[in-house]
Parts: C-alpha cells; structure tokens; sequence
C-alpha cells in the first residue's frame, strides 16, 4: 500500500523509540548548553546497537553519542509526554531533523557517518579527558555482537581478561567521580554504561566476591 504520509503528525513514536546519536554539526548544541553533557550517554564502539533494517542488535563500529532516555525507559530525554511534543524543538539535532518516518532515506544516510565522540566535546587540558583515553585503553568494550555469537555456541571465552578489564573499568569510574565529583549522569557520558552491565546483557554471570566483580559463564 502506497505511504501517504508527507508530513510529520508530532505523534512522537520516533522520540519514544529512544534519543538520536549526535553528529559533527550538533556540537555547538552542546557548547551552548542547549544539551548539557548528564543529558547524554556513549554508546562505547563495541556495544550493542539496533541498526535501521536490522532486527537483532548489531555491534556499533564506532562510538556515539546520545541523548539519554528516561530513568529505565529509551523514550528520550527530551520527549514532553503530555504536550506530545520536544522540549528541545529548535534547538534538536540533526537526525531529528532530518527523520520523516514515511521516508527514512536521509536519516539512514547519517547513520554512523560524521558521528560526534566524547573527544570532540571534552577540551584538551580537561583533567576528564585523560582518564577517558585511560579507560579505553585498559578496558575498550569487546565487540558484543562476536562475543554474544561465541558465548552462544559455547566457544572458549577468556573470562579472566574481561574480568580484569571489569573490574578497571570500576576502578576508573570511582577515581573520577571521587576525584572529579561527577554525577552518575554525566559519568554515563564519560565512560558510557559500566562494562559488567553490557556483559550481563549478553549473558555474562557477574557476582561481587570480596570487593570485586567476578565473571562467569
Ligand atoms: S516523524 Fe513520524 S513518528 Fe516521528 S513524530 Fe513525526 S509522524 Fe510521529
Ligand atoms: S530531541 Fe526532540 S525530536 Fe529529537 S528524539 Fe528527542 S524529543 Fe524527539
């Protein structure tokens, strides 16, 4: 059946679905304070992300950034339910403008191309900035999507790396939020959702043995 739609209904099923990765062009939203940094999280690369045209997360080729849901829910931060409306209407990001759900071509288009990172946002002398290039060097997010596929046909999986790099990846955070107080909003964006999450999602076992995470399968 032809789609007769040419024009956005403000229904706000798109902003319900979750809110959009930022791109290059939406920094100065955030410079100008329209998008406060506790507004957004990382999506690091390696975690699971669910594509257009895909129905099984897929694992993010590069990192994103994204405003937030909210509390447990991806509806976006942003998103007035009553009003059926965004808060943020002339001040929202590119995906958002560009998305017209009869016709899903130029947002496709953007998807991880010209994506905003957190290095782009956090200036150079930022004492932040250093224990972001720390974190993901000590502990970079696995590719999920491989890791998922291999936990699920019972391949061997090196749980003692990833449980190092879980319990770092703890260690960094505590160290930023005691010495950099940090909300736990805006470590979300520092550091992206912490490691033992993500491999809980994915079917990892995590259990807290003497004032550390243990792995198993
Ligand atoms: S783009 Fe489509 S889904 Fe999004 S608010 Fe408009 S009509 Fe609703
Ligand atoms: S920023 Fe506005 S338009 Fe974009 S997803 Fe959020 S509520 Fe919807």
């Amino acid at each position: 059946m032809k789609n007769e739609q040419t024009e956005c209904r403000r229904c706000g099923t798109c902003c319900g679905k979750g809110g959009p990765a930022l791109h290059l062009e939406d920094a100065g939203l955030i410079r100008n304070g329209s998008l406060p940094v506790k507004r957004l999280i990382t999506i690091r690369k390696g975690e699971l992300v669910l594509k257009p045209h895909e129905d099984e997360p897929q694992t993010a080729a590069c990192e994103l950034v994204k405003i937030c849901g909210t509390g447990s829910e991806w509806q976006c931060f942003f998103f007035d339910e009553e009003q059926k409306g965004c808060l943020i209407y002339e001040d929202r990001p590119v995906a958002c403008r560009l998305l017209q759900c009869w016709d899903t071509e130029a947002v496709e288009d953007l998807v991880e191309k010209d994506t905003l990172s957190r290095l782009d946002l956090v200036g150079e002398k930022e004492p932040i900035r250093k224990m972001i290039e720390t974190h993901e060097q000590l502990c970079p997010c696995p590719d999920l999507a491989s890791l998922r596929r291999a936990i699920a046909a019972g391949e061997t999986i090196d749980l003692q790396t990833l449980q190092r790099m879980v319990n770092e990846d703890i260690r960094i955070r505590t160290e930023a939020v005691q010495k950099l107080k940090i909300s736990l909003a805006e470590e979300l964006f520092y550091f992206g959702r912490p490691l033992f999450q993500l491999l809980q999602q994915i079917g990892v076992k995590v259990k807290e043995e003497d004032g550390a995470l243990t792995l198993r399968l």
